[in-house]
């Protein structure tokens, strides 16, 4: 790829080369739906995470859903959440019947803390789910007792965060419900997919159930009898073998997709400081995989429109729910949230760029907040 190819995307998912023959491979052997190859990748996950159990599904927002319902988030109830989220977070609290109520964020992070959490909460409140912005992990630990004992569950937005690390501990590991997304342009990517943490082996097993339809029967007990369980309810979202290929390849690479990730980051971070107008969200590199480099920025459209014009492909991460007519029911004030969704910019960032294209980027950056600040006088 040249650096004009390369910097003209945001985003873009990375193959190390091997996930096509593993994918022929799974494709070949006729099975594709859940199967061994997904318990396979599932047992890898955990492995790597250090966890007993891993429930692979078919995203994130799938994870999502199934996590508030075992968390027993139900109509009536109303579940903490960031506004300055993808909106699939939003999606799946409507999913399960709830209500989102919106909480404000750290304006150098983009993340909630327990200041924004604890001014959030009402009598409703049931979970609370922290989007890992950026792949930078959220410590709630100040607070989690204080909502264990009003009965409201933590559920991590992880969408971000696979590989990041909170203290010396992997997301995923300190007994929250984590959720994952395997999506095309994740730090680890199955095509589509995601995987929730369970807290206990109980849990793991009901959203076993869940994934699949209600049947509590693994394939390979079910094929031997005339006859299967519906235990309950369930929706179609498990991981299929084909999937699941693909991300044992990814599995097994990602070491050094966390060393070029964080690579790329260190190397804006560099780039940066010279430029005096420009922030930079921290997403605490030495304990993350960075998703992605998003800077504040003032005179952001006209920054936006420039790059763009010059094929850099710079996107927004993300226009925040509260305002959007979807979500408009739960709208609340959130001052720092709308201050800063003025100002964010995520410069491309993928594993297939070079430091040469950061260099690139940086100054076609400072070129076009130059323009825009003498357009302003
Ligand atoms: C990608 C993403 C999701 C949804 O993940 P899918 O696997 O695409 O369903 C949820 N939350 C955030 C913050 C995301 O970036």
């Amino acid at each position: 790829m040249t650096t004009s190819e390369s910097v003209s995307r945001n985003a873009a998912p990375f193959l190390h080369g091997p996930e096509f023959a593993a994918m022929a491979e799974a494709l070949r052997a006729g099975q594709y739906g859940h199967n061994t190859a997904t318990e396979a990748f599932e047992a890898e996950l955990a492995e790597f995470l250090g966890v007993p159990e891993v429930v692979s599904v078919n995203s994130c927002t799938a994870a999502l859903h199934l996590s508030l319902l075992l968390a027993g988030v139900g109509p009536g109830d109303e579940v903490v959440v960031p506004s300055q989220t993808f909106c699939a977070t939003i999606q799946a609290i409507l999913m399960a019947g709830a209500q989102p109520r919106f909480a404000d964020i750290d304006a150098g992070t983009l993340c909630v803390d327990t200041t924004t959490v604890r001014a959030a909460l009402t009598p409703r409140t049931r979970a609370v789910v922290p989007v890992l912005y950026g792949g930078r992990a959220v410590d709630l630990h100040e607070i989690r007792d204080e909502l264990n004992d009003l009965g409201i569950t933590m559920i991590e937005d992880a969408a971000h965060a696979f590989g990041s690390r909170l203290g010396s501990d992997l997301v995923g590991t300190d007994g929250a419900l984590t959720c994952f997304s395997f999506g095309p342009i994740k730090n680890l990517t199955c095509i589509e997919g995601g995987a929730l943490i369970p807290r206990d082996p109980d849990e793991a097993e009901r959203a076993r159930a869940l994934r699949l339809m209600g049947v509590t029967q693994p394939q390979a007990a079910r094929i031997r009898t005339t006859d299967y369980q519906v235990h309950g309810p369930g929706w179609r979202y498990h991981l299929s073998a084909v999937h699941a290929a693909v991300g044992r390849v990814q599995l097994a690479h990602f070491p050094a997709i966390e060393k070029k990730r964080k690579a790329l980051w260190r190397a804006y971070a560099r780039e940066l400081t010279a430029l005096d107008k420009v922030g930079l969200v921290d997403v605490d590199v030495d304990r993350s995989v960075p998703f992605n480099c998003v800077v504040r920025i003032p005179h952001r459209d006209q920054v936006f429109a420039t790059m763009r014009d010059l094929n850099i492909g710079v996107g927004v991460h993300y226009p925040p729910n509260h305002t959007q007519p979807a979500f408009s029911a739960w709208y609340r004030p959130l001052p720092l949230t709308e201050a800063t969704a003025t100002e964010i910019m995520s410069l491309p960032f993928h594993p297939a760029m070079t430091e040469h294209d950061v260099d690139h980027v940086a100054s076609v950056l400072e070129q076009a907040v130059r323009v825009a600040e003498s357009e302003k006088l």
